[in-house]
């Protein structure tokens, strides 16, 4: 029987961490850290997701600003509201919630938040650094996923992990942590042939991919982390991962649910990321 690794209890902890660190940093600075996220047009998930960021910063005790932006936004109007953003000194961190409207091209929109206000850490800047092995903001949800791992007390060194999905936002900024951390990294894909075949060596198992279901408990090898990144609608509207709970959960060692796992700590990572953003431009 895997273990659950409870992401709500984990994403709790970090948030209180957080939280205990916002009143010294207000002495020392006169001002709390500030993050704002962009919201573009009504998509009821982007806004389930920016309701929870608002709500994380709240609890944590940071200044947030929701800009709420109709759909019809054009990309030069958003992109002028990044530059106001960027600009002002009391602006920490800058997040656009992803997807935009097709009108809107998300590469210019990414590249036009400053660097050093890139709380999600998707800037072209912030991707080199982390590939580079340079101080760079890591992107919440693979920051998050590493600290699941991690509390789990599985050491990563010399380890089989794979990695099921190579999106720039998930699959490729996680192979590359958990190459710094020394383990032997696959990365899976929609063209990998046999991927049971390559899943079944994983010692550490990560999957970000958006099918339900798509591993199955004979995918996965015995006593191994499974992490499940998926976020899908099942027939009754019930979220689900993209790890099949039930059968991977007797062989797994240790097993996220969905919800409950990966989801939460993108949040407290955000958290984590807008107080570094804070810290290293007030040492500035
Ligand atoms: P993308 O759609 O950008 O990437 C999906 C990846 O999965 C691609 O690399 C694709 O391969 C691969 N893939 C598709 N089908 C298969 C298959 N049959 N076998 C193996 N690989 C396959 O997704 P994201 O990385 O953005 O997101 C993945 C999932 O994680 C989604 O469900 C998303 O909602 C969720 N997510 C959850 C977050 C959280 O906070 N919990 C945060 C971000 C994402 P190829 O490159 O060949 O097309």
């Amino acid at each position: 029987m895997g273990q659950i690794i409870d992401g709500k209890a984990l994403s709790a902890a970090i948030k209180d961490e957080v939280r205990a660190e916002v009143p010294a940093l207000e002495r020392q600075y006169g001002r709390k850290p500030c993050l704002c996220v962009i919201i573009v047009g009504e998509n009821p998930a982007s806004q389930v997701y920016v309701r929870n960021k608002v709500k994380a910063a709240e609890y944590v005790g940071i200044d947030s600003q929701k800009i709420e932006l109709p759909v019809e936004t054009s990309e030069e109007a958003l992109l002028s509201r990044i530059a106001a953003l960027n600009a002002d000194p009391l602006v920490d961190g800058i997040l656009v919630q992803l997807p935009l409207p097709r009108h809107i091209d998300e590469e210019k929109v990414i590249d036009a938040i400053a660097r050093e206000k890139d709380v999600d850490g998707f800037h072209p800047g912030n991707v080199a650094c982390l590939w580079l092995g340079k101080d760079c903001i890591v992107p919440c949800t693979p920051a998050g996923i590493l600290r699941l791992i991690d509390s789990t007390g599985v050491s990563l060194s010399g380890k089989q992990a794979v990695v099921v999905g190579r999106s720039n936002i998930v699959g490729k900024p996680v192979a590359k942590l958990l190459l710094d951390r020394n383990a032997t990294v696959t990365v899976a894909h929609s063209r990998t042939a046999d991927l049971g075949a390559v899943t079944r060596q994983a010692d550490v198992l990560v999957v970000a991919v958006g099918r339900a279901g798509l591993i199955t408990g004979d995918m996965v090898k015995p006593g191994a982390v499974v992490i499940d990144v998926g976020m899908n609608r099942n027939a009754e509207g019930k979220l689900c991962g993209d790890v099949d709970f039930a059968s991977c959960e007797p062989v797994a060692g240790w097993i996220t649910p969905v919800p409950g796992g990966v989801g939460p700590m993108t949040i407290a990572m955000l958290m984590v990321n807008t107080l570094r953003c804070f810290q290293a431009r007030q040492a500035r």
